[in-house]
């Protein structure tokens, strides 16, 4: 008998019909003799949905309320899955986040977990109940409801599987696993069997949205046998590990960033620390710092902090350049930044679109191009092309 965290994302279970289904491929693997706990995402695009309602309301909602709407959502998933399996004849209870004692920080929309109580799951799991848990949330030590950043419910996953010391924990979402390229630019990326913790955090922090950084951060930190697996067949997907298969290849894969925005500086009195200290106390986290002369700077941010950068700047700012649709492609591997053929070959490639490349950056087994959206496609494809990173 096995101990196993399964975590369903969005699309998996973005309809009635699908909560169903895995519903049904729980219930055979309890019946299999093993015991399971669920971890949910919300139904769907749920999440952006409550966003953009409260858009409606208020350009810039206060963060405490936008953690009370967007943790409604997994409460939904949880409780429709938790009767899929009550009429499957399994018996499962829901719980929030905070009901099973997810204890976070008090940052709003980022938390981080800081410890899990588990209390009421244990004791669930004891009397033969499985428990269903709402991902992506927590509770603050002043009792707050707090979220853990968008995709945070793969953390939730983790960590409750740290806690429980479970035999495995696998992620279920609406691909077959972790690709060489994220499968919805390039239909012919290969599937990766095993990767490294190490290679994997890379990409995550890159873009490489199948699996939240700080799950793969706490999976590594406690030896976390950790899997992405497919929600819609029987693959075997993707198991992370602490292989050095890093070492193997030139170039392993390529992530990217997208709805970012470029932003040039200058300072109107030539004091650039002055303006940092803006930029620092506004709190927003910064993709790339780029250039820096005396009295101006570039940065890429994501676009959603545009306007609050703007805004605590403006006083001590003489120019300020916008370039609103900025994309970073990443690539990761052992040769991406010191292989003489490897920038060759990508120099090659973004010759032609030179125009609105802005910058190639390095460090060690990371080349990250600066370049405009629309040719994050054509960009990831030609080099994946190159790097014989398609099937
Ligand atoms: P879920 O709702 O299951 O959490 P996410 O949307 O958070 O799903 O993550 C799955 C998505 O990650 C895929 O649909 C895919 O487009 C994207 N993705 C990006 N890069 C990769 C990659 N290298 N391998 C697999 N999927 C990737
Ligand atoms: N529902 C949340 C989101 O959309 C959390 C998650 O999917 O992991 O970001
Ligand atoms: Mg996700």
């Amino acid at each position: 008998m096995a101990l196993i965290v399964k975590k369903f994302g969005g699309s998996s279970l973005a309809t009635p019909t699908l909560i169903m289904h895995l519903a049904k491929r729980v219930s055979a693997d309890i019946k299999n003799g093993n015991k399971v706990v669920v971890v949910v995402s919300a139904m769907g695009k749920t999440t952006n949905d409550f966003m953009a309602m409260a858009k409606q309301i208020a350009g810039q909602p206060e963060e405490r309320e936008m953690d009370m709407l967007l943790t409604a959502g997994e409460r939904i998933s949880m409780s429709l899955f938790s009767m899929a399996l009550n009429s499957l004849k399994i018996k499962a209870y829901s719980f929030t986040g905070s009901q099973v004692g997810i204890i976070t920080t008090g940052e709003h929309t980022n938390a981080k977990i800081l410890s899990v109580k588990g209390e009421r799951l244990l004791s669930a799991l004891n009397d033969g109940i499985t428990p269903i848990i709402a991902g992506f949330q927590g509770v603050s030590n002043s009792k707050e409801i707090t979220t853990l950043g968008r995709g945070g419910s793969d953390t939730t996953a983790v960590a409750l599987s740290a806690f429980l010391n479970a035999d495995r924990c696998e992620i279920f979402t609406d691909v077959d696993g972790v690709f060489t390229v994220d499968p919805r630019i390039n239909s012919n990326a290969k599937l990766i069997n095993e990767i490294s913790y190490d290679e994997m955090l890379v990409m995550a922090h890159l873009g490489s949205k199948v699996l939240h950084p700080r799950s793969v951060e706490i999976a590594q930190r406690y030896n976390i046998k950790l899997l992405v697996k497919p929600s819609f067949n029987e693959g075997d997907g993707t198991m992370i590990t602490n292989a050095e298969n890093i070492e193997s290849v030139k170039v392993r894969s390529i992530s990217s960033r997208q709805n970012l925005a470029l932003i040039n500086f200058k300072t109107a009195d030539g004091n650039i620390v002055n303006l940092m200290k803006r930029l620092n106390k506004a709190n927003v986290k910064i993709e790339l710092f780029i250039t820096k002369s005396n009295d101006s700077i570039s940065v890429v941010v994501d676009q959603e902090k545009l306007n609050e950068l703007l805004s605590c700047t403006e006083d001590i700012c003489t120019s300020v350049s916008i370039n609103n649709d900025i994309a970073i492609i990443s690539l990761v591997g052992a040769g991406v930044s010191t292989d003489t053929e490897v920038l060759e070959k990508i120099l090659a490639i973004t010759e032609k679109y030179s125009n609105d490349v802005f910058g190639f950056f390095t460090d060690k087994i990371v080349l990250s191009i600066v370049t405009k959206q629309p040719y994050v496609e054509k960009i990831s494809n030609e080099a994946a092309k190159a790097f014989n990173l398609l099937g």
